[in-house]
């Protein structure tokens, strides 16, 4: 995955000035007026904007350089999500109108944890990557990198060395939960020195469901006999199948909500989102001479009744 720096095809230390001549000379090579048909054209000069607009306002830059491009990324749409719901579920018509929720503390240095569905549930440890700043060692044991050449510390004398540790994560979590790092760090690990990590909870989608909000959206498939007749069937959750009595005479398309069987919510919000299946009639697309037969039979009876 390219950072913005790559795609804006400058150094980390590049000047602003630096930045935004990159950026106007790939802008002009890749303007959408030049390129009406070029897709591929489309989508440079829409990663190029997306770069200069973080890499062009310094103080996103440094948020950026801080959080590392995926962290910044993950934690940009998140905020972009919450911003246009204007604080409304959409599957709860509005039920439960959702109270700004509180971020990290802006001074905050974040590092991210992906988690599965199950493991919000669960909760799950994990391992961060973040930078802790030490004396720096280098300087210490050579003179000739001491001072501004020290590559490490460039002559501050301290060292942000990258360090990985591990972190307990609760179980019901959500999207954009944060920890002060010191509450979730496991016992086993030296403090880190510094005191304002953050670790922000990113909840990756999983195939096989769309995600609204906590809400969860699913398909299933179904015979068309178990439509007609209705009865037991099991639907997929994600923390495993549930029993499920269907109705005698279910339309194809029909939508059942599972209450409780979505994501956790933030505390302030409410308890869990539910699940929505949409169920299908499944069409065999291979029946054997029998299945044939009765079919026919069932089709003769159909006109006849
Ligand atoms: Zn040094």
């Amino acid at each position: 995955m390219k950072d913005y720096y790559q795609i804006l095809g400058v150094r980390r230390d590049a000047s602003a000035g630096e930045i935004k001549k990159a950026y106007r000379k790939l802008a002009k090579r890749y303007h959408p007026d030049s390129h009406q048909e070029d897709e591929q054209a489309k989508q440079r000069f829409q990663e190029i904007s997306e770069a200069y607009k973080v890499l062009g306002d310094e103080k996103a830059r440094k948020q950026y350089n801080a959080w590392g491009h995926e962290t910044y990324t993950a934690q940009a749409r998140h905020t972009t999500r919450q911003e246009g719901e204007d604080g409304h579920c959409g599957a709860c018509q509005n039920r439960n109108p959702r109270p700004k929720e509180e971020g990290p503390p802006p001074a905050s240095i974040r590092t991210a944890v992906h988690m599965s569905f199950e493991e919000v549930l669960t909760g799950a440890t994990k391992t961060i990557k973040a930078k802790d700043p030490i004396p720096c060692p280098h300087c210490e044991k050579s003179r000739e990198n001491a001072g501004a050449t020290c590559p490490y510390c460039h002559g501050t004398g301290i060292w942000e060395k990258p360090r990985e540790a591990l972190v307990h994560i609760p179980a019901r979590t959500y999207d954009g939960c944060f920890y002060h790092l010191e509450d979730v760090l496991d016992k086993g690990e030296k403090a880190f020195s510094r005191k304002n990590l953050v670790v922000v909870v990113l909840v990756d989608d999983q195939p096989g469901y769309i995600r609204q909000d906590y809400h969860l959206y699913s398909t299933m498939e179904i015979s068309y006999p178990e439509m007609v007749l209705g009865g037991e069937i099991q639907i997929p959750t994600i923390e495993g199948d549930v029993r499920y009595v269907l109705a005698p005479g279910t339309s194809n398309g029909a939508r059942i909500r599972l209450p409780g069987k979505g994501l956790w919510m933030p505390p302030k919000v409410g308890n869990r989102g539910d699940q929505y299946v949409t169920l299908q009639v499944a069409i065999p697309k291979q029946l054997t001479k029998e299945q044939q037969e009765a079919l026919r039979q069932f089709q003769k009876l159909l006109k006849n009744g």
